[in-house]
């Protein structure tokens, strides 16, 4: 047996021993458990030699048991853990795959068709994890925890994905805080359903739980209905999701029948939270789950880059088209396009500074550079101060549009425009204008049976939004554009207005 470990999560589980860590389906997993596979999953990719010094390990598993067993065994031999996206295309994949130089690929048998060529064509080394469990665990080197733990590629919106290298002290800060905040315990059950390339479902679910001695049950993948049936069938106490899925999981309510809507909604009751994040919860979800579950979804704030960052208090009010205050732990500040303060009250892009915040861009040192000002992190998003808590206005170069030279966040926009009784999705974006420099254009997905046009929007719109908010351009789709992570891609979205130009 190896001596305790030095990650600061692996450190915790050796308390847990007995307790059930992962239910996925196929079985229920201990700490114990999870532990031994880690450290046979190590002691194979050490290959008899002491550290693996960082090397990166890119890995694809679905995401159950074996996932969080080669994550940790990943950083138990002393590598750098690549979590690669499940339907990623083989090109993204490769991407990924060079610019971190992996040194190894861990899959399983489903991914196999897909890295097994990439690693023969590369001549790196192939693990599937179903054939690298049966060495006895060797002794696993000591892993300080300034050392790099993790590379998470960020979603990427214009250039080329980042890839985001956090330390394993990094890791522990943005758990810790999130422990704090909303007071996890060993009491706890969480139900995952995130994808596993992304800072919600790694950090904020699986790796809080694992920390806290809770338990992680695990959908391998999201569907509404398997979800409603976890929270109706099982004793689970939190639940974590973007806001499209709370959008999927009120429209599978809706269409079910009274007796069962009726089940549904009492199971909420017995969790003691739900939690919203990774983008803008539009007021309306908000007020529509809590009709459904009597929760009011507590909505947080953060970001690859930075960990969690703002949220809504656990206890005391939370605020609706709010992220409320800055997490223990976590500095925040808003400032000017200069960097220079602001006055109260008014806009400014969101800077953080703490222990959580990454280290550095994997191999892009400039990059990194630029996204510091003065040692604190410039997230690129807008926010402003509201009596007392933040409001989110969007990305800086994306969801603040200047237009007739004011500056218009879409974010609040689209809320406006959510509530239009045709309206069942919205996205606003700026595109070019000579006269008004942006104009406000608004792609909308529609009800069954709505219809809309420009004119009949603005009129209504009038009354909500001031006149230079009002959007000069309407598109109808039958879908928004969206990445794995359920977030709305806009630059798809300014493409189509560009098109829709170009082709009058
Ligand atoms: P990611 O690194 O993929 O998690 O994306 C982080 C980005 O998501 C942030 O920079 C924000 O633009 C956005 N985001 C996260 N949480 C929220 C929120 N509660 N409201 C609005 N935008 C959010």
């Amino acid at each position: 047996m190896s001596r305790p470990s030095q990650v600061p999560l692996i450190a915790q589980a050796e308390r847990h021993g007995r307790r059930f860590a992962v239910v996925d389906g196929q079985g229920s997993f201990t700490y114990n458990d999870l532990l031994d596979a880690s450290s046979r999953v190590a002691t194979e990719l050490l290959a008899g030699h002491d550290d693996l010094r960082e090397q990166r390990v890119a890995f694809l598993l679905a995401p159950r048991f074996p996932w969080v067993a080669v994550q940790w065994g990943i950083w138990r031999a002393g590598g750098v853990a690549v979590p690669l996206p499940v339907n990623a295309t083989r090109s993204e994949l490769e991407y990924f795959i060079d610019d971190t130089g992996a040194s190894t690929l861990v899959f399983d048998a489903q991914a196999e068709p897909l890295l097994g060529p990439i690693a023969e064509v590369r001549d790196i080394r192939a693990l599937r994890y179903d054939r690298i469990l049966a060495h006895q665990p060797a002794e696993l080197p000591d892993v300080a925890s300034e050392r790099r733990a993790m590379i998470l590629y960020t979603s990427g919106t214009t250039n080329r994905p980042k890839g985001v290298v956090t330390t394993h002290a990094n890791i522990a800060a943005q758990i810790t805080s999130l422990i704090e905040a909303w007071e996890w315990s060993a009491d706890d059950r969480i139900l995952q359903c995130l994808p596993l390339h992304h800072i919600h479902g790694i950090v904020n679910v699986v790796s809080c739980a694992l920390w806290s001695g809770a338990t992680c049950e695990v959908l391998p993948r999201f569907d509404a209905n398997a979800v409603w049936d976890r929270l109706a069938g099982s004793s689970l106490t939190l639940f974590m999701a973007v806001p499209t899925i709370y959008v999927k999981l009120i429209a599978a309510w809706d269409a079910a029948p009274p007796e069962r809507r009726a089940v549904l909604s009492q199971a909420c009751a017995k969790l003691r939270l739900m939690v919203s994040g990774s983008a803008a919860l539009p007021v309306s979800t908000l007020e529509r789950w809590k009709e459904i579950s009597g929760h009011t979804l507590l909505e947080r704030y953060g970001m690859t880059e930075i960990g969690m960052g703002l949220s809504n208090p656990l206890r005391g009010e939370r605020v609706p088209g709010s992220v409320g205050t800055p997490l223990p732990s976590v500095e925040v500040q808003l400032v000017g396009e200069n960097g220079q303060p602001i006055a109260p009250g008014m806009p400014g892009e969101i800077e953080v500074r703490g222990p959580s915040v990454f280290a550095e861009y994997w191999g892009k040192p400039e990059a990194t550079r630029d996204a510091f000002r003065d040692g604190w992190f410039r997230t690129g998003d807008t926010a402003v101060i509201e009596d007392g808590v933040y409001r989110i206005l969007g990305r800086t170069n994306i969801d603040i549009l200047k237009t007739a030279g004011h500056k218009v966040s879409a974010l609040e926009i689209e809320e406006a425009l959510r509530e239009h009784p045709a309206v069942a999705e919205c996205a606003v974006v700026g595109v070019p204008d000579l006269e008004w420099g942006e104009r406000v254009a608004a792609a909308v997905v529609l009800n069954d049976g709505g219809a809309l046009d420009l004119p009949s929007l603005r009129i209504w719109a009038k009354e909500f939004l001031a006149a230079y908010k009002l959007p000069s351009r309407l598109l109808v789709l039958d879908a928004l554009p969206r990445n794995a992570t359920g977030k709305v891609t806009k630059p798809a979205i300014k493409a189509m207005f560009r098109d829709a130009d170009s082709s009058n």
